[in-house]
């Protein structure tokens, strides 16, 4: 049975204050409760001041979704329920978002984006002696309530898990071109899907952080969802939550309705009109981005579409380590081949992204360098690699470690091999191929693999 899926997608947006108020947004620098005002404390009495910033924020990433932009702003009081809202409501953007019918396409394929919001966050609950569902108390931190959000809500056009991956890499990678968010943050990007079969009522699963959980989250309800129905039995609209330690979904309520938010006008924060001078200020602002850039990168550095997608797609700070190198090593394929082969591998391997890594553009092009004049072998390079991300030492420091020195007399060395492999030479000279081999192999493992095979082999002809 197919299943359909749609996505809401909260971003914390960068900004040194909250929403409606001039409490600090790098919260984690206080105490609990302590990065907070009368405002996002909702103290009777005290108003909600919009953040200019975090408007113009969001209306890039409208621009970046194709959508059509509100000219009119406009807030609402959503009910809340849950004690992390110290207001007892939430302001949010409900009949006018600023922003609808926007798209994204990802491999040809239209996503459709159906709105954009701008609203508050709650504050964080931390349940103590167990999970959600059966915590033995709850505390609570008011420091991220008020923290600026903008909500991106697509129709559920997908279909599978495969394209909510390429989806949501694509929308953060928009996200970082445009500088309006930060993925290093803890939580910047909080997902909640919605999973229904065919015809069939949708389920919710809220607040899933990690790009890997939200798959295992959709699979796994996916699963669930059609054992149900195989057992005759009806799937009910009801809220989830995903627990990250069993990779596993629970009911936490049967989905409140509409109504039940109870929605009305926000009227501390009077409706008005963008200036048009904003939105066209918004459109010089706009960066290259996402899909842009890997035109660029492959008509520019000559350079397969594949690999560039790879490299801008991954994360922002690799697309400019990949820029920053072909500056300093004007061999964009060979740059490109390697950051998508063994870079990336060994990231990966070492669960760190590039920013994080000790590797920099100056250390990776004379590790390319090295290679591209044949002192070392793309084997040897193969192995250091591994170690020139973690400690982020030189060529010639890795190279020295092991024992091996970088300059090498190749020609005395291919000279011993020769005196002391007589009939291996007999072989070559009467024409055997193999035996050229053989004897590249020999000094391979005397220079413990450095040296380029090409550059022996032509040695050994001249010598022999
Ligand atoms: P709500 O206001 O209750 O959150 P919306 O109608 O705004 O509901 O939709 C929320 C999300 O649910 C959207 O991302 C949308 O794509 C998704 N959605 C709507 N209908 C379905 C469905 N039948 N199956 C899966 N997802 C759906
Ligand atoms: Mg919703």
């Amino acid at each position: 049975m197919k299943a359909i899926m749609g996505l809401e997608c909260h971003v914390n947006l960068l900004s040194k204050s909250k929403l409606f108020c001039s409490s600090p947004t790098d919260y984690e620098n206080y105490e609990p409760n302590e990065a907070t005002c009368v405002t996002c404390l909702g103290y009777p009495g005290s108003k909600p001041v919009l953040n200019k910033k975090i408007v113009e924020s969001a209306l890039m990433v409208a621009k970046a979704l194709n959508c059509e932009i509100s000219p009119v702003m406009f807030f609402s009081r959503k009910s809340y329920f849950y004690p992390d809202m110290p207001k007892d409501f939430q302001i949010t953007q409900y009949e006018i978002p600023i922003a609808k019918n926007g798209h994204l396409v990802i491999n040809g394929k239209k996503i459709r984006i159906r709105r954009i919001q701008i609203e508050e966050d709650p504050g964080k609950l931390i349940h103590v002696g167990g999970g959600i569902t059966n915590a033995q108390y709850v505390l609570i931190d008011y420091n991220r309530a008020g923290m600026p959000l903008i909500e991106v809500v697509t129709e559920p056009d997908f279909e599978n898990v495969q394209e909510v991956r390429e989806f949501l890499s694509k929308l953060q990678s928009i996200l970082e071109h445009l500088e309006v968010y930060d993925p290093g943050k803890e939580a910047s990007l909080r997902i909640d899907s919605n999973i229904s079969l065919e015809g069939g009522e949708r389920v919710e699963v809220k607040n899933i952080t990690g790009f890997a959980d939200v798959e295992k989250a959709l699979s796994y309800e996916i699963v669930r969802q059609q054992n149900l129905v195989r057992m005759g039995m009806k799937i009910e609209r009801e809220t989830r939550h995903f627990d990250e330690a069993t990779k596993t979904t629970a009911m936490v309520r049967k989905k409140e309705t509409e109504e039940d938010y109870g929605y009305i006008f926000e009227p501390d924060l009077p409706q008005f009109t963008l200036p048009e001078k904003l939105i066209k200020s918004i459109d010089k602002q706009m960066p290259e981005l996402p899909d842009a850039r890997v035109k660029r990168f492959t008509k520019e550095y000559v350079i397969p579409e594949n690999q560039s997608q790879i490299i801008v797609y991954t994360e922002k700070a690799l697309a400019d380590f990949f820029e920053a190198c072909v500056k300093l090593f004007n061999k964009p394929g060979y740059i490109s081949r390697w950051i998508v082969t063994d870079l990336l591998k060994v990231l990966n391997w070492n669960d760190i992204t590039i920013k994080k890594s000790k590797v920099t553009p100056k250390l990776f092009t004379e590790f390319l360098k090295t290679m591209d004049k044949g002192e070392i072998t793309e084997r040897l390079g193969k192995e250091l690699i591994k170690e020139l991300v973690p400690a982020g030492k030189s060529v010639k420091e890795l190279v020295k470690a092991k024992g091996i020195s970088a300059k090498i007399d190749l020609e005395s060395v291919v000279k011993q091999v020769i005196k002391e492999n007589k009939k291996a030479v007999e072989d070559y000279k009467l024409g055997n191929e193999k035996a050229v081999q053989f004897l590249i192999g020999q000094v391979l493992r005397k220079t413990k693999a450095t040296g380029d095979p090409n550059k022996i082999k032509e040695l050994i002809k001249k010598l022999v």
